[in-house]
């Protein structure tokens, strides 16, 4: 299948070629024909499909290609996305493919000065991409028109449900004109009961479009733990990275004075480390972002923020050096590798305390996650340890096909108990993009190509409540 073959525009295949993108991706060769047609779809696809093109290019073949004469303020599609990081990929994203077109884009989100995106709304532009909490505040102000919005986008709904971002969608809901007035893509990871409920809420008469369960986008990655005492980890992890030269390498911590101690830390150890979380100006994680990609920086140190728009193309390891809390986390953290097509690897390192963070992060990936005890380093074996932990064939030198966690054929059960639909409609099993530019396969080599730090989420304290750390993430994120 070509793009050719999608209906859509020269000027959307000019902007296409451009890129350099022969074929589309399964989630674009189902979705862009759906949105053409103007119908609403729930999609549910992960970062890495291909998603953003998915809705982008339909959306500005429905604007026309005709520059209407709008009235200033008002907006004729809207996509909301949850933090700043992943906005802004949107924009650019829409600025990319619409480059032939005369529409005008712009994106909004907090913790920058308002008055430059109030100036911008007012000299008038088409598409706003948004994160909720700015974008209510110049509804507030009414420096923005929503009432004429044709068009609406709910890009990562389960992450901005995750991130107590629900009544503020709501309100921005009343703003636009009714359910039926206007056509409503949203895309979702997972399917959790809320984001069912959310869909019937916005969506009318959706078409449902599925590339990848949660379990296929952790298929293509070799996932391995190594038990270890909690105060042996950091040098571990300065060990590994040296001994295998990894060169690039994404490390994940809980919070994020623990992220600025470690990146400190391998600094001292002689690898070239920084830390990239929700504390940080933007100014600062772009800059971190971009030494990690140009090969300056070795070891990027995130917090769970950085995990969801971070698009880093061929990024080839990433290491838990805390298990996150939260173990959806887990799939969003790993998911910075095996990207678009390829394979990656993810290292958990886990101590005694971990235990059970692992347990239900294997309860949630439907498979267990080889252990493997380094020499040297034994350790982390906490009294909860899980029971296929202790089969040896797991634990020592585990072959590809127990790395990949292909584990105990429960993924779909638990797929489903988790809330995934778990049945395939419209389509094939394996989402991701199949590793093909201009036809060519990409060889592991150095980074390049577009990426976006991104989306934190991390808990004020240890123990905290689900509706702290939602309040938290309201003021970090936005
Ligand atoms: P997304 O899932 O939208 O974050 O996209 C993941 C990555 O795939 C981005 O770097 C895109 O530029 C890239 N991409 C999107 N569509 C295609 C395509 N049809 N072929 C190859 N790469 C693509």
């Amino acid at each position: 299948m070509l793009f050719e073959n999608l209906g859509l525009t020269a000027e959307l295949l000019r902007a296409i070629r451009e890129q350099g993108y022969t074929e589309p991706t399964p989630i674009q060769h189902q979705a862009i024909p759906l949105v053409l047609q103007g119908r609403d779809i729930m999609a549910g696809a992960q970062t890495g499909t291909g998603k953003t093109a998915g809705f982008t290019l339909p959306l500005l073949q429905r604007l026309g290609s005709d520059r209407r004469d709008n009235p200033p303020r008002a907006i004729r599609a809207l996509v909301l996305a949850p933090t700043r990081e992943l906005a802004a990929q949107v924009g650019d994203s829409i600025e990319t493919y619409g480059r032939h077109l005369p529409h005008r884009a712009t994106v909004i989100f907090g913790g920058v000065n308002i008055n430059p995106q109030i100036e911008r709304l007012r000299r008038g532009v088409d598409i706003v991409v948004a994160t909720p909490g700015r974008l209510l505040d110049h509804a507030r102000q009414q420096t923005i028109d929503l009432s004429g919005v044709e068009i609406l986008v709910l890009d990562e709904a389960d992450r901005m449900l995750d991130m107590g971002f629900i009544h503020d969608i709501r309100k921005i809901l009343a703003l636009l004109p009714e359910r039926g007035q206007r056509q409503n893509l949203m895309f979702s990871a997972t399917f959790s009961q809320e984001i069912r409920k959310l869909g019937a809420t916005l969506l009318n008469q959706p078409e449902l479009v599925e590339v990848a369960s949660r379990n296929a986008t952790v298929d293509r990655i070799e996932q391995v733990a190594h038990p270890v005492d909690k105060n042996r980890k950091r040098e571990l992890l300065s060990h590994m990275i040296g001994s295998r030269n990894w060169q690039q390498v994404l490390v994940f911590t809980r919070t994020k004075h623990g992220a600025n101690r470690l990146a400190r830390q391998l600094g001292q150890d002689g690898l070239e480390a920084t830390a990239i979380h929700g504390n940080k100006s933007q100014a600062a994680r772009t800059r971190a972002l971009t030494e990690f990609k140009n090969g300056a920086v070795r070891v990027l140190v995130a917090t769970d923020i950085a995990a969801r728009g971070l698009d880093i193309d061929q990024l080839p390891h990433v290491v838990n050096y805390e298990l996150p809390n939260v173990p959806e986390d887990y799939i969003h953290r790993i998911g910075r590798t095996g990207r678009a097509g390829r394979e990656g690897t993810a290292v958990s390192l886990v101590s005694g305390e971990e235990q059970k963070q692992l347990r239900d992060i294997e309860r949630l990936i439907g498979c267990a996650v080889p252990r493997e005890v380094l020499a040297g380093y034994e350790g982390g074996r906490g009294p909860a340890r899980a029971e296929h932990a202790d089969r040896p064939s797991e634990r020592s030198a585990p072959s590809r096909q127990a790395r990949r966690g292909k584990g105990n054929g429960r993924g779909r059960q638990n797929a489903e108990r988790n809330g995934h639909p778990g049945r395939q409609l419209n389509g094939q099993r394996n989402g991701q993009l199949n590793g093909h530019r201009n036809g060519q396969q990409r060889r592991p080599g150095p980074t390049h190509g577009r990426n976006q730090v991104a989306p934190d989420r991390e808990p004020v304290k240890s123990g905290y409540s689900a509706l702290g750390d939602r309040l938290f993430m309201e003021r970090d994120v936005d």
